[in-house]
């Protein structure tokens, strides 16, 4: 096969920096559609049990050259190198198919940039995994994700039509993107006071007694009132079951989710939620962990903004790499207290 030699790519970047996993690479296919900058990628989840890309991952590829009718080497299954020319962005009904469990919300990750700035309104049908550990969920992309991008002049609708669990997947949700030509920035400083809580147990083809154990045990960790639990079953094509702690202040909606699993102890995944709910309520900072990662492309993009976040992971400094790789150093961060960093965005100009 040919191979994008060195000088024939905008950048050249490696796919094991960091954190080594997926989101290098679909932060880069986001920004490169939207910079049309080409890249080279090599190393691709070199490190992962399964290294290169696996079904979600090659199935963003793809929807990202669809959707930028982009020259694309190197996506195969497997593949641990891939090079990507854009063109220009489209927008109009796409279908994404991952075919297996994989995330359906990464798929959308990688192409909302792109569709995000273009100049025609999407409808998308992506299928697959919705609800997936080491993923956003889906109730994590409307609750928390989209308010923030709403707020930045992006509308964009979620809806679930059917729930896609580990490993059965056929999952599906329909996306509605009414672009913008430039994000606003935004500012999240302060979460303001708690409206709302709820701890919530969701549970397919499963006893109801594993959804009961594990908003008990997070209910009674963080010392709340019995009234803020609810269970919810739901059916899906194969077994599932999570725990949400959802959170409501006045700037801002976080959640907290961890995953039921074969051999887990329920007790155990309400207690996993619950540290993560307590740990950020704890650090009062509003921007959680995974939304802190995931804002970074926009807050590049806006060229201005910033949040206060907890001590970054190591998701949010490879991805805060490969941003500014795109943007050229538009976003710093830096230490304020023992527990709150600040994620700051400047303009190039
Ligand atoms: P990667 O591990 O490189 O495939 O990236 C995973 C992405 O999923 C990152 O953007 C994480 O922030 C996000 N993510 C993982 N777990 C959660 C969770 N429980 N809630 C929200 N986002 C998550």
């Amino acid at each position: 096969m040919e191979w994008a030699g060195l000088h024939d790519v905008d950048l050249v970047l490696d796919g094991s920096m960091g954190e080594g996993g997926g989101q290098i690479l679909r932060t880069a296919l986001g920004l490169s559609a939207v910079t049309s900058r080409s890249f080279r990628m090599e190393r691709i989840r070199a490190a992962r049990k399964k290294p290169g890309l696996q079904a979600q991952h090659l199935t963003a590829v793809l929807a990202a050259a669809q959707i930028c009718q982009a020259r694309v080497e190197g996506a195969s299954l497997g593949s641990q190198r891939l090079a990507f020319w854009p063109g220009p962005i489209r927008g109009g009904q796409y279908e994404f198919d991952v075919g297996t469990a994989g995330s359906t919300v990464l798929v959308l990750q990688t192409v909302l940039p792109g569709l995000g700035l273009a100049k025609e309104a999407s409808e998308l049908i992506l299928r697959g995994g919705t609800h997936n550990p080491l993923a956003p969920p889906f109730d994590f992309l409307v609750e928390v994700f989209l308010p923030i991008l709403r707020r930045m002049g992006l509308r964009v609708e979620a809806e679930l039509e059917a729930h896609g669990f580990y490993p059965a997947g056929g999952g599906q949700m329909r996306v509605r993107i009414q672009p913008t030509n430039q994000l606003q920035p935004v500012e999240l400083l302060h979460r303001g006071r708690v409206l709302e809580h709820e701890i919530y147990a969701v549970l397919s083809r499963l006893p109801r007694h594993i959804a009961e154990r594990e908003v008990e045990t997070a209910r009674k960790h963080l010392g709340w009132e019995k009234k803020c639990v609810r269970i919810v079953e739901v059916d899906s094509a194969g077994p599932g079951n999570y725990i949400g702690i959802r959170i409501q202040c006045e700037q801002v909606t976080e959640l907290f989710t961890a995953f039921g699993q074969i051999k887990v102890p329920a007790e155990k995944v309400g207690l996993e939620a619950a540290r993560q709910a307590e740990h950020w309520l704890q650090a009062e900072v509003p921007v959680g962990p995974h939304l802190a990662d995931q804002l970074l492309i926009y807050l590049g993009l806006a060229g201005g903004g910033a949040f206060r976040t907890l001590a970054p992971s190591l998701h949010t400094q490879t991805n805060l790499e490969v941003v500014r790789c795109f943007l050229e150093r538009v976003l710093r961060i830096e230490q304020q207290t023992e527990h709150q960093w600040l994620v700051v965005a400047e303009s190039r100009r």
